[in-house]
């Protein structure tokens, strides 16, 4: 928990969000401005402020992300394909210093990024 952090504020409750998933590592809720159909935001509990902040002892925790949000695609009916992102740092476009992972489908999505 880091004080003034928004998604640990999600993460014990003090701030509103609906999990799609809830387990004792992660939890996944819907991004509250989605750039398309689908836009999913999978994190650790445990505040880690970005990828580039990972410790040895967070591998298992990664695969626990990416597994979860494989299922979640899944879930959401995402056959025809999705794109899962990590913003990391300021070239990396990151705007909440929480690591999460976007899951983005439901429509055809542009590459490369701008
Ligand atoms: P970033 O830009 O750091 O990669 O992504 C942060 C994401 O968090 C953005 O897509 C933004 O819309 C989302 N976000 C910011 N504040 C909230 C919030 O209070 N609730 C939810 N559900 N999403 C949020
Ligand atoms: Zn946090």
């Amino acid at each position: 928990m880091s004080e003034n952090c928004l998604f640990c504020k999600i993460v014990n409750g003090t701030l509103e969000a609906d999990f799609l998933l809830e387990t004792e590592n992660i939890v996944a809720f819907r991004d509250i401005n989605p750039v398309a159909p689908v836009h999913i935001l999978i994190i650790p509990k445990k505040h880690i402020a970005s990828l580039a902040h990972l410790e040895e002892e967070d591998e298992s925790l990664m695969g626990e992300i990416v597994k979860a949000t494989s299922d979640l695609a899944d879930q959401e009916g995402l056959a025809e394909g999705y794109r899962v992102v990590v913003n990391t740092g300021s070239h990396g476009g990151q705007s909440v210093a929480h690591l999460h992972f976007h899951l983005i489908g439901g429509r055809s999505l542009q590459w490369p990024p701008g």
